[in-house]
């Protein structure tokens, strides 16, 4: 992890521009480098952190994301512990894939593969790492200049080992596991359920599980009823993915080497 132990505070190295969104402990701000690069900086106060719990978070976002290094997930540049804490990271100049898919409607089945791929790669990287994100989602997955697709937001990620199960519920339920929304310990490649989700939104441009309450969300997912597609594209790879005993499900690997 790249502490940063310069003179100066980072506030006085950048160029503050606009805001660019705010997450659940801070803002993010858009910011000039000297140089002219531009980055992206995450600013939480600390008075936001309001126990044990989410200092655990911001530590491992720091820490998780500071240890990986692949093309499709957001880089940390550096970080400061001060008055405020403070993330300066790789800018993804062009939003999430959330809008990208409001705004584009239907995403031919080539560039669905394309972008589904660089995700899968970056998944992939993380488990062979020991890494489990458990927050994937449209609005986690950001677009950046050179129109490839970056993993964002570790704040809930964590590490594990495969002969072990992890118990913290987390997420968005719409993308959640059944063994999640029924607060049943897991496996540590839990993400290639949500990933099965995001598939299904790619190809198919809505949400696969839906309920209008919590409680038939939870139905839908713990029973794999999810909304029929009206065309059969990736049905094969998304129903493999939608598996609910996890044992069945498809590994990253799998996924990885589907066709
Ligand atoms: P987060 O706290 O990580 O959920 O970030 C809050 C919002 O800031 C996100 O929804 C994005 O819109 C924006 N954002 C976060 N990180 C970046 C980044 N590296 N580049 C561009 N925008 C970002």
């Amino acid at each position: 992890v790249k502490r940063h132990h310069h003179k100066h505070n980072l506030k006085h190295r950048y160029e503050f521009l606009e805001s660019l969104g705010k997450g659940t402990y801070g803002k993010v701000k858009k910011a000039k480098e000297r140089s002219g690069r531009l980055v992206a900086v995450k600013s939480i106060r600390k008075e936001k952190i309001k126990d044990e719990q989410d200092l655990v978070h911001i530590r491992r976002e720091i820490e998780i994301m500071s240890s990986l290094c692949h093309p499709h997930i957001i880089t940390i540049y550096e970080f400061e512990n001060k008055d405020k804490i403070v993330i300066v990271m790789e800018y993804a100049s062009q939003g999430d894939l959330y809008d990208y898919i409001c705004d584009k409607k239907n995403l031919s089945e080539y560039e669905a593969r394309h972008f589904f791929r660089q995700i899968v790669s970056a998944v992939h990287y993380c488990h062979q790492n020991g890494i489990v994100h458990r927050d994937l989602k449209l609005e986690n997955i950001l677009l950046d200049g050179n129109g490839n697709f970056q993993i964002a937001d570790f704040g809930l990620s964590n590490l594990y080992h495969s002969d072990e199960y992890l118990q913290t519920f987390c997420g968005s339920p719409l993308y959640a596991s059944p063994e999640i929304v029924n607060g049943r310990p897991y496996r540590g490649p839990v993400d290639t359920w949500s990933l099965g989700v995001l598939l299904y939104t790619l190809v198919h441009g809505t949400m696969p599980f839906d309920g209008l309450n919590h409680k038939i969300l939870v139905q839908q997912i713990s029973t794999g009823n999810y909304r029929k597609p009206s065309k059969p594209s990736a049905c094969g790879l998304i129903r493999w993915m939608l598996m609910v005993n996890p044992e069945r499900r498809a590994t990253i690997e799998e996924v990885a080497g589907h066709w």
